[in-house]
């Protein structure tokens, strides 16, 4: 029986719910008045149920999917300008014992090189990514009580957060291990982890229960719960995600957002962000296998739809996609993307060699940071390097209060330009420097309001001279 407050994933994720739900979209797809209504409905930026939002996505018409887009891209603007948040993947250690069959580093996968970062070598990681000019990064392991136990994820965040090297500081680690008890949820909370990020994979529980055949992720209900125990350890900014293609992507696009009006309901606030990855090429794996494959058009309407759906939670996509699909649903929805990634466990160092293979996925977007600064400049957006909510301890129903009121912008925009400042001054190439001191000085006159435009000239000032790490 649904029930969007019950702690019970089966509960909370009704199957038959979802029937229902993905049944009345099918039914009413054509009915082109209550369609446009929605999304006359939805420029109000409260968003839409997950009843109204399958609607929208189960809707042909061109010219109401234009009208779709059109609104994704004018609530985009107005939670995010044209700012986009830079941050670049980590892989601690791809031992994993569980039996995921769409992902390389599942425990029978014999001939990957596995391999788990000494600390010495996350210190070497992340000066290099120090180097590039990353302040944001997005831990994973795989799960191994033995080889990754909590206290190695600990250890790991403290040595990221100590090093500074030149001007280099990782300012915000955001953590993606498996579901795991309140108590580690408390430990990783204590140890100052940004957003704790699991992906569910899948919502139909069968599914599930299909790919994950092996291993302590092959229990549903612990890891759909996750996130609830997260939150009940404190942890107030959680990060959701399917990796699409698994299921058809109409079961999972309702699930998510049952999962994410969930976690309003019963915590007052919802996912911090929303990843939208689809299942990509491997070592072990071939997409082949998967027929739920989502096609290019499809993949723009679902991040519109979830932009419209859920317009206060930032949304996530990875170097899975290539340049072109991601300068698409840049401007539909998308706030954060990484750049430079290297999705082999000690990568960043050294590039494997192919035989070596160690990689969780097939990077299709190879370009680096300063290749992917440089493109977003010449796209008219901002990349930003801002970790500053977490940090003015801005998480949770806080952060969320701001973002719905509209005012998280006032904090977003001038933090954009003094860490782009901050990347131009320390990593830029010359090309990519002029090209942002250009966007910098234009952007500067739209902080709207004048007593933080000046303070933010003042500091912009003072990045030149040598001074770091200023915030809102
Ligand atoms: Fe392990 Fe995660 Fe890969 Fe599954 S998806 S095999 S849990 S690393
Ligand atoms: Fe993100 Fe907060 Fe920085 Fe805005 S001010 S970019 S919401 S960390």
């Amino acid at each position: 029986m649904y029930d969007v407050r019950s702690p019970k994933a089966t509960e909370f994720i009704d199957h038959q719910e979802i029937l229902d739900t993905l049944a009345y979209a099918r039914e009413n797809k054509d009915n082109k008045e209550l369609v446009s209504s929605l999304i006359e409905r939805a420029k109000d930026c409260k968003g839409l149920t997950h009843r109204e939002a399958a609607l929208l996505l189960e809707c042909e018409d061109e010219e109401l999917v234009e009208k779709m887009y059109k609104t994704a891209k004018e609530i985009k603007q107005k939670f995010y300008g044209n700012r986009i948040v830079m941050f670049a993947p980590l892989y601690l250690s791809n031992y994993c014992i569980n039996g995921c069959v769409y992902c390389p580093y599942h425990a029978k996968n014999k001939h990957i090189r596995r391999k788990k970062l000494t600390q010495e070598e996350i210190r070497q990681e992340v000066i290099a990514l120090q180097d590039m000019g990353h302040k944001r990064l997005a831990l994973e392991t795989g799960e191994d009580p033995v080889n990754n136990p909590i206290e190695y994820v600990l250890e790991s965040i403290k040595t990221i957060y100590s090093i500074k090297h030149k001007n280099g500081a990782i300012r915000r680690v955001n953590v993606n291990i498996a579901a795991t008890t309140v108590e580690n949820y408390k430990k990783l909370k204590e140890a100052g982890i940004g957003t704790y990020i699991l992906f569910q994979e899948t919502y139909n529980k069968e599914s599930y229960e299909a790919l994950h055949p092996t291993g302590p992720k092959s229990d549903y209900a612990y890891h759909t719960e996750a996130m609830d125990r997260a939150m009940e350890a404190g942890i107030d900014d959680v990060g959701c995600g399917v990796l699409f293609g698994l299921e058809t992507y109409r079961y999972d696009f309702v699930g998510i957002l049952m999962h994410a009006e969930h976690l309003e309901a019963r915590f007052g606030v919802g996912p911090h962000t929303i990843s939208v990855p689809r299942v990509c090429p491997a070592d072990d794996i071939d997409t082949a296998d998967f027929s739920n494959a989502v096609p290019d058009e499809v993949f723009q309407k679902i991040v519109a739809v979830i932009r419209i759906a859920v317009p206060y939670t930032g949304m996530i996509i990875s170097t899975r996609e290539s340049a072109k699909c991601r300068e698409r649903v840049l401007d539909l929805g998308i706030s954060q993307i990484s750049g430079g990634s290297r999705t082999s466990v000690g990568g960043y160092v050294e590039e494997e060699k192919i035989e070596e293979n160690s990689a969780q996925f097939d990077v299709s977007d190879r370009r680096t940071l300063d290749q992917v600064v440089n493109w977003l400049l010449d796209l008219g957006y901002i990349p930003s390097f801002c970790t500053a909510c977490y940090r003015e301890g801005r998480t949770g129903d806080r952060f969320m209060s701001l973002v719905k009121a509209g005012q998280i912008a006032n904090c977003c925009h001038p933090n954009a330009l003094m860490t782009l400042k901050e990347y131009l001054e320390d990593y830029a190439s010359p090309d990519t420097k002029k090209k942002g001191l250009a966007v910098i000085e234009r952007e500067l006159m739209n902080v709207e309001r004048e007593k933080t435009r000046e303070i933010c000239r003042k500091h912009l000032k003072e990045i030149e001279e040598g001074q770091r790490d200023f915030r809102f």
